[in-house]
């Protein structure tokens, strides 16, 4: 049965005011928290996208020294930003925060601006990090809607639905508002974030310990296995992945990622190859090196395994021992593995050479 509008908005201020209360004595205590400087917030708000919190804990302080200011963001170059946030994927995010701290200095005399709109004309800013920014630093009564409170809302009100388009999202912020306590923008989405990452977590959420239980229309009705409803996932399709290994007075052959590339653009990589059919990786490879390089090729042993996950791709990928007849590669480039982490490099050939070195 759905909820009168007078009962939802019950349920949704009890909740809101509770949440605030548990908020205060249980906020997890992160290197971003306690800050209302929107530069330090935007940066977290950024390593955050599709990245765990334990992968960010250590790389955001690090980045904050390198790069402690809108200034010194703006003044550095797409492979200097790159190269500091490699290994964190999605690396499309930090080129557009970059591009953002370009137009920021340049068109703004690099104030940070407080209004959302503002921001939302930024790149690589959605409604999630504006409300997130606004109302973490300036207090502004904006929601941020990301994952963790889609999960908490659906299940507090039991909210059929698939709630991933940005139309319901913006839906589910308009009750993230009622709910809201005034005043209290900042320290309530954030209780919102944490209560979705601690304790309504998407597997066995922590129901006996939540502090909104009594207001909870899932867990009345017995039914908190629904919320989210979520889109039926692509089947995961297996890649076998070729990789070459050349080299040449200590240094490897790379080659870069065009800039058009979805994936990883710019990034250095050993040659490599995927084969989703029947075909031989190791004769694909040879193909693609014969091609791409001009020149006599032979492919050796096998000298390292890896895996690794790309969106539905299961990548098995394999490192072969290549040589080449002609050391002159127009269409790559020497680097010598010494210097891999000054250079944006791909996390396959990281994770291969990473094998390859723990092996020998
Ligand atoms: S009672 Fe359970 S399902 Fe409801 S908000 Fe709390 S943790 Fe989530």
């Amino acid at each position: 049965m759905k909820e009168s509008p007078s009962k939802k908005a019950e349920i949704l201020a009890v909740a809101g005011g509770t949440l605030l209360s548990w908020y205060d004595a249980n906020k997890r205590d992160l290197p971003w928290r306690g800050s209302n400087d929107p530069y330090a917030i935007w940066v977290s708000e950024i390593l955050l996208q599709q990245t765990t919190v334990a992968a960010v804990l250590d790389r955001y302080p690090k980045f904050l020294e390198r790069f402690p200011n809108i200034e010194t963001l703006a003044a550095a170059s797409e492979e200097e930003v790159l190269a500091e946030l490699q290994g964190l994927g999605y690396y499309r995010r930090f080129r557009a925060m970059r591009r953002a701290a370009l137009e920021i200095v340049e068109g703004g005399g690099g104030k940070l601006p407080e209004d959302v709109a503002a921001w939302k004309a930024l790149p690589g800013i959605g409604d999630y990090t504006a409300g997130a920014i606004v109302s973490i630093a300036f207090n502004q009564a904006h929601a941020a809607v990301d994952g963790n409170v889609v999960r908490v809302l659906t299940r507090l009100l039991a909210l059929p639905g698939i709630h991933e388009s940005l139309a319901a999202k913006r839906k589910l912020g308009e009750e993230v508002l009622t709910m809201m306590p005034a005043g209290c923008a900042s320290r309530f989405n954030q209780a919102l974030f944490d209560l979705g990452a601690t304790v309504c977590v998407p597997k066995d959420p922590r129901c006996e310990t939540c502090p909104i239980r009594s207001s909870c229309l899932a867990r009345t009705k017995n039914e908190v296995h629904l919320y989210p409803e979520r889109p039926i996932k692509k089947a995961m399709v297996d890649v076998k992945v070729a990789v070459a290994l050349i080299e040449e007075n200590g240094s490897f052959l790379m080659t870069r990622r065009a800039a058009k590339e979805s994936r990883m653009p710019g990034f250095r990589e050993l040659p490599e190859i995927w084969v989703m059919d029947e075909n031989e990786p190791r004769d694909q490879l040879h193909r693609l090196l014969a091609e791409r390089f001009n020149g006599r090729v032979a492919i050796g042993d096998e000298l390292a395994e890896a895996r690794h996950t790309i969106t539905h791709h299961r990548l098995f990928c394999t490192l072969y021992s290549c040589q080449l007849a002609v050391s002159s590669q127009p269409g790559g480039e020497w680097v010598n593995p010494a210097n891999l982490d000054e250079v944006p490099t791909s996390t396959i050939t990281k994770k291969l050479l990473r094998r390859l070195a723990s092996e020998l």
